[in-house]
């Protein structure tokens, strides 16, 4: 008989450019992330208590305390992921930059609301509605952000007045770990917990959350909406995406190149609304290719130190480095040519950034996301046609156009099956905090940021109604009941909402 297999205690993680092990975390067990989720409930009350100016105080310390360890904040991240020093610095910054956002925005977006309505069972009745916090918000956060993405969700979560539970991915724990030893060291309310460990620790923090905030692929987000399902707690996935350029004929070519290269290649792709298709109008596709090709050969990939010598750095794991391989293998074997690139690179989980051509829409490098350094490029006749193919996925996150002609631009982002467009910009939607940032299709349900709704949805509004004029003995419709006032209840009703004085009946008694 074979034994079970034994838990892990603790996971170590390793720097995938090189294959040092930088650091261990605890494997947390269901039992400990209860504890955890009822420790945290504990604090909640006195944070919710407190309001959103006295958490907004917090929450300006904490940006103080990223400052002041941005230089140290970026070295776990490298040390983590082998991003090149000018991506990981720019983690921190986002966070601050989300934090002075949601601090001096969230008292406003949680004013109470006083609705008006007219008629004649409300008429005398004060109505309120009142934002009141989930007690915990559980957040799972995948590997390729391993500082923003905490910040992105936990930030409004806590600003809302939840307490949160965070579980980030057990490839990259050390900079959640960072993010939450700044919460403690300035001594914050202890309203914010890390549960670290494997996808079981994923499962526990959704047994225990009263929300939850999910971001990962499009397979695991799936299991969580199940779970969520069954345990009837609500929550909001941002999945996978494979999201499309369009590069219009009378686009600035110079810019879409740049523009393209970068959307495609940032964190070496590994970004889930990274340019993963592109569509380039006939007329303009062989000056494009050979700019953007051009610029591409000329990145420089590598491990950093602190200073920032390289573009492009590693992937986070060996298995995603051999998702990407696999998609260029698979789409060459197809018919497709790398223009540059289109191989490992040792030692570590390098791979060279590669411009794929010859592609077509059913290759594996344009139907399955890849999140990796590919740019396939693939010529189109016309804007339909671009649009047509760009709407042909299973994905619908965010997309790009680029064009010089303004209307034309918009013309053809609405049609576009997306949950955001960048018109000759790329990933500028994401620091939009008013704005929402959503996927359609398999990319996600809810929607994360998007101004006064990304702090509400921690919340659950609560309805209070109250006299607002000295009130009678009874109402009314209560009892006992009388053919007189029944008559009298449905013509007032009528006469308050039907169109028009023909549906407003009258009883005998009121007729003239
Ligand atoms: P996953 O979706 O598996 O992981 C995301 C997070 O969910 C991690 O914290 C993970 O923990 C956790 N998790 C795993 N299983 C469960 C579960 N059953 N319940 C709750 N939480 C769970 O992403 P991968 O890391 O495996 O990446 C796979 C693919 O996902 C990539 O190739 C890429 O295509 C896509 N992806 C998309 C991202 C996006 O931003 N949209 C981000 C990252 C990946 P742990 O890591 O410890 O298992």
């Amino acid at each position: 008989m074979t034994n079970p297999p034994t838990e892990l205690a603790s996971i170590d993680v390793k720097n995938p450019a090189d294959g040092t092990v930088v650091g261990t975390i605890a494997n947390h067990s269901s039992k400990q992330v209860a504890q955890m989720a009822a420790n945290l409930r504990a604090a909640q009350g006195e944070w919710e208590s407190i309001g959103p100016r006295g958490r907004a105080d917090w929450l300006f310390k904490f940006q103080e305390w990223i400052y002041d360890n941005t230089n140290k904040i970026a070295d776990v991240l490298q040390s983590e992921t082998g991003k090149p020093r000018a991506e990981a610095l720019t983690e921190p910054a986002v966070v601050t930059d989300l934090i002075g956002y949601w601090a001096r925005q969230a008292e406003g977006f949680l004013t109470d609301g006083h609705p008006v309505q007219l008629g004649p069972m409300t008429i005398g009745k004060r109505l309120t509605t009142i934002y009141r916090p989930y007690p915990l918000v559980g957040v799972i956060t995948p590997w390729n952000f391993p500082f923003t993405m905490p910040g992105i969700d936990v930030i409004p979560a806590l600003a809302a007045g939840a307490a949160v539970l965070l579980k980030p991915s057990e490839v990259t724990p050390l900079s959640a770990a960072e993010f939450v030893r700044g919460w403690t060291e300035i001594g914050a309310p202890p309203v914010l917990g890390l549960a670290t460990g494997d996808g079981k620790a994923g499962s526990a923090v959704i047994d225990c959350a009263d929300y939850v905030q999910f971001t990962g692929s499009t397979a695991t987000g799936r299991k969580v909406a199940v779970r969520c399902g069954e345990r009837l707690i609500p929550y909001s996935l941002e999945l996978g995406g494979k999201d499309p350029a369009l590069v219009l004929s009378d686009a600035d070519i110079e810019r879409a190149a740049n523009g393209v290269m970068w959307g495609g290649l940032f964190n070496a792709g590994q970004v889930c609304v990274s340019i993963e298709r592109v569509y380039v109008e006939a007329p303009v596709y062989d000056e494009f290719l050979a700019k953007l090709t051009a610029k591409v050969k000329a990145l420089r990939q590598g491990q950093d130190g602190r200073e920032c010598k390289h573009d492009v750095g590693a992937l986070a794991t060996d298995a995603q480095r051999d998702i990407v391989q696999r998609h260029v293998r698979e789409s060459v074997a197809a018919g497709a040519r790398a223009v540059t690139g289109g191989k490992p690179a040792s030692p570590g989980t390098f791979f060279e950034p590669t411009v794929l051509v010859d592609v077509d829409q059913t290759m594996t490098c344009i139907t399955d996301e890849t999140f990796g350094p590919t740019l396939p490029i693939i010529k189109v006749a016309d804007e339909a046609e671009a649009i047509r193919l760009a709407n042909d996925s299973i994905y619908g996150l965010s997309a790009t156009v680029w064009s010089s002609n303004g209307e034309r631009a918009e013309r053809v982002a609405r049609q576009l099956e997306v949950g955001a467009v960048n018109i000759n910009d790329v990933m500028v939607n994401i620091f939009a905090y008013s704005l929402p940032m959503g996927g359609w299709k398999q990319s996600g349900i809810g929607a994360r940021s998007g101004g006064a709704e990304g702090v509400r949805k921690y919340c659950r509004r609560q309805a209070i109604t109250a006299p607002r004029i000295p009130t009678l003995s009874k109402e009314m419709l209560w009892y006992p009941v009388s053919q007189g006032t029944i008559d009298f209840a449905q013509t007032l009703l009528r006469a308050f909402a039907a169109r028009g004085r023909r549906r407003v009946s009258l009883p005998k008694w009121l007729e003239w």
